[in-house]
């Protein structure tokens, strides 16, 4: 696969941002988001017109109208409008409105089924499309859907980085997981990738930070949730931010040239913090599970320290550890400590 998406030697040396709305909601309120975004120097917008949502009986998007609003956008502005394509009937529609840029969701791109209906459906057409990871860490799956439409003959692809799915929900809506992504552009290098900072953090104080992040490790571009007035989005409420807040988090943004031999270095370092994030979350569900046996012992009046049970996982820990080339001495030392605090924390639960 080779991606034309920034045709041979016009890689631009800062981010492509696509911003606007999770969800078309209202023509006004397409309106004036886009508006906005454009006098911030915005080139493209994007805004979700048929969105999928987790449950039933939630907002799932104004469907066709909110094309002709994108239309408007577009004449108004000059900004290119993109959005969300799941079917094939999505696709019609979209091509009939003249859409610039299509983005294929994160559930989708799960299922080759509807990759390769959106595929068909866009064989022969030239127009850019950006495809999500899917909801699980699979690079593979990822890589195959972009496959799908590049044998469509779609050369124009990017990848959208927007997070995994995870059971745990804590600091992350979908853990950000950067070495699958490190990996894609291993593997694909000319295919651009672009962070969507909003649906990894799920929240809007985390789109600075995330961003910086993505820009650290040398992606093309981000794609940011953007809305007139966040606050009341019929959508992802709590990630969206004005196009004031963005344009403000995007000027501080700083941008390190491709060149940089330290690069390999903080591209190591975020792998770090992402181990030490994953170590973190499991430490944490340890815990809680921990926290768990200690209200079972409490209520069956079983001592809090069960040392045929410790000296068991101790060895067990050391003799794994060895395994995977640690030294088991180490590795006892931090299982001492986690069951320590394990312990400790069971007995808070007796007071
Ligand atoms: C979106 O971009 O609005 C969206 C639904 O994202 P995802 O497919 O990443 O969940
Ligand atoms: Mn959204």
């Amino acid at each position: 696969m080779n991606s034309t998406f920034f045709p041979e030697g016009s890689r631009p040396s800062r981010p492509m941002v696509i911003a606007g709305p999770c969800s078309a909601e209202t023509e006004e309120q397409v309106m004036n988001s886009a508006r906005l975004l454009a006098d911030k120097g915005i080139k493209y917008f994007r805004a979700g017109i048929w969105k999928p949502r987790t449950k039933p009986g939630g907002f799932e998007g104004v469907g066709v109208e909110g094309l002709t609003w994108l239309k408007q956008v577009k004449q108004e502005t000059g900004m290119q409008v993109s959005t969300e394509v799941a079917t094939a009937k999505h696709v019609y529609e979209c091509l009939k409105a003249g859409i610039d840029i299509l983005w294929i969701g994160a559930r989708t791109t799960a299922n080759p089924f509807a990759v390769q209906e959106i595929a068909d459906a866009l064989q022969g057409v030239d127009i850019p499309i950006l495809v999500k990871n899917p909801v699980s860490p699979d690079l593979d799956l990822w890589i195959g859907a972009m496959e799908r439409i590049y044998n469509a003959g779609l050369h124009r692809i990017a990848a959208i980085h927007r997070g995994f799915s995870s059971y745990d929900k804590k600091l992350y809506r979908n853990l950000p997981q950067w070495h699958i992504p490190i990996e894609l552009r291993r593997r694909i290098p000319d295919l651009p990738i672009i962070c969507d900072p909003s649906h990894i953090g799920g929240k809007r104080e985390l789109i600075a930070p995330i961003s910086q992040q993505a820009m650290d490790l040398g992606f093309d571009g981000l794609i940011i949730e953007s809305h007139c007035d966040p606050e009341c989005a019929w959508s992802d409420a709590a990630q969206q931010i004005t196009p004031d807040v963005l344009d403000y988090i995007l000027n501080l943004l700083v941008i390190r040239s491709e060149t940089q031999s330290t690069e390999p270095l903080s591209q190591l370092r975020h792998q770090i913090d992402e181990c030490d994030n994953n170590l973190m979350q499991e430490l944490a569900k340890r815990m809680r599970i921990s926290r768990e046996i200690g209200t079972f012992k409490k209520e069956h009046d079983m001592t809090v320290l069960q040392t045929g049970r410790y000296s068991e996982i101790l060895d067990k820990r050391g003799e794994q550890g060895k395994q995977l080339g640690m030294d088991s001495e180490f590795i006892k030392r931090v299982w001492e400590a986690i069951h320590e605090e394990s312990v400790r924390q069971q007995l808070e639960l007796l007071k």
